[in-house]
């Protein structure tokens, strides 16, 4: 299988695109902002150290001054040491609003693929999402081998399970970054900016490398270099990286068009069968749909590969669609556990390429088979989606019918109201075919008139006061 990513940077947006056989198989997409500063580490001078409210403006270079809070220090250091033209290091954590400036911490850090390290503190802290008391304990072994005690250490997840050396050259690479820091942290004069985040699609590629990655094709000078250091310094990887202008390939594997049926409900299968996806708040529902064969009647053998064809793809769309969770999936029926189990086998086999830890814990005494999928980042669809404006996301409109009946009880309401004789009816093309159709719908006996109009916008009822309204195209009903 030839594993290649493609990138495609531009001012506003990032994508990067997992392909497996020029197939799209993960999809990555993340509004650019330019100007974010979060991240960064800069030399910086105190301005003005305010005791009531136990803060302190710091001078980094910024149109405004940061902001660092006595909470958001070092573990040890004192806010009353603070003094006023005193020289600190301090990392941006949170973006300016409004008013205020930036706010820092002087708890900085350099995080990586598999460690975050902390120059100013101490200890190891493995995380807590790694749970095999055993691999905990690799994990810190290996640490507290490659990294001095002085340094503070958390152990990121994406460290479960991984091989020893990649790991190793990680750690080489974020203590050089550290260093660095440090270094330039002391002799350099304030304010100035010393570290800044690497580019959005470097660390998005960095956090997806895998060794049998052939190649990265990126369109973007200041990403390929990056990449092109980080392949130097880690010699486990063997991706070869190209320079690509012009996205060609980007074009060629049509990443485009599997961006546009990312967020399409139905997915049809080869046999003709489909899957339905359904996302609510708490999981995601996916539904097996022979289409059009009778279930009861086919062959079993045709339904138990149905089955596994829907397996395969319900696999691959929830890694595309990185979708998290939990996920219930209700298969066509099946009398045999011999078939169940193929289908279910099959489904954890296909999700075996999938990166993101998943769990298919079995079939319910109904039949649905559950699973949970570990949550790393937003699914695509919050990320290109919005809820639907017609229907504000529910799926559901009011029918063209009920509409017709709502009009009806506001005129009912008017008649009772206003002392007016005739109304026009301005209604959508469905609407007015219903009343005109069947205007028993509106109210009865009160001895008014209405005039029905067509119209594109939604419906609108106004009284008729004046004589010289224009009254053609319009269908008179007495009531
Ligand atoms: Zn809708």
């Amino acid at each position: 299988m030839k594993k290649e990513i493609l990138v495609d940077v531009t001012r506003k947006r990032n994508r990067v695109a997992l392909c497996e056989n020029k197939e799209v198989v993960e999809l990555h997409i993340e509004k650019t902002n330019n100007k974010s500063v979060v991240g960064n580490i800069y030399v910086g001078r105190v301005e003005n150290v305010i005791e009531g409210i136990k803060a302190a403006f710091i001078d980094i270079g910024l149109d405004k001054n940061a902001f660092l809070y006595s909470g958001d220090m070092c573990e040890g250091e004192k806010f009353s040491d603070l003094k006023k033209g005193e020289e600190i290091l301090v990392q941006v954590i949170k973006e300016p609003s409004g008013e205020k400036g930036v706010r820092v911490t002087t708890n900085i850090s350099i995080q990586s693929r598999y460690c975050v390290l902390f120059p100013f503190s101490k200890g190891i802290s493995v995380s807590r999402k790694i749970r095999s008391s055993e691999e905990r304990n690799r994990l810190e072994r290996l640490f507290k081998e490659n990294i001095s005690e002085n340094i503070g250490v958390i152990v990121r997840t994406s460290s479960d399970g991984e091989d020893e050396n990649i790991i190793c050259e990680d750690i080489i690479c974020a203590k050089q970054r550290l260093n660095n820091v440090i270094e330039k942290g002391r002799f350099s004069k304030a304010p100035l900016l010393i570290e800044s985040e690497e580019p959005l699609a470097y660390r998005v590629i960095r956090d997806m490398m895998q060794t049998d990655i052939e190649r990265i094709i990126v369109n973007d000078k200041q990403v390929y270099k990056s990449l092109v250091d980080f392949m130097k310094n880690h010699s486990s990887y063997n991706a070869e990286i190209v320079f690509d202008d012009e996205s060609k390939l980007w074009y060629e594997y049509d990443v485009s068009d599997a961006e546009k049926h990312i967020l399409d409900r139905k997915v049809m299968l080869k046999s003709g069968a489909y899957i339905v996806i359904d996302r609510t708040e708490a999981l995601t529902c996916i539904d097996v749909n022979s289409g059009g064969f009778d279930d009861k009647k086919t062959d079993k053998n045709m339904i138990v590969a149905v089955n596994v064809e829907a397996a395969r793809e319900i696999a691959k769309q929830v890694r595309l669609r990185n979708i998290s969770g939990i996920i219930i999936i209700d298969f066509i029926d099946m009398k045999s556990d011999y078939d169940k189990n193929e289908v279910i086998r099959e489904l954890r086999e296909s999700l075996k390429k999938d990166k993101i830890e998943s769990d298919v814990l079995g079939i319910t005494k109904l039949g649905l088979v559950e699973m949970t999928r570990k949550k790393t980042s937003p699914p695509i669809s919050e990320i290109i989606g919005e809820d639907c404006k017609k229907c504000n996301g529910s799926g559901n409109m009011f029918s063209d019918e009920y509409t017709a009946f709502k009009i009806s009880d506001e005129l009912r309401k008017r008649f009772c109201n206003e002392n007016i004789n005739e109304y026009m009816i301005s209604v959508p093309h469905n609407i007015f075919t219903i009343l005109k159709n069947d205007s028993d719908i509106l109210p009865e006996n009160s001895g008014k008139t209405v005039y029905l109009k067509e119209c594109t916008a939604e419906y609108s009822i106004n009284p008729i006061i004046q004589q010289n309204v224009d009254l053609s195209d319009t269908i008179k009903i007495e009531l």
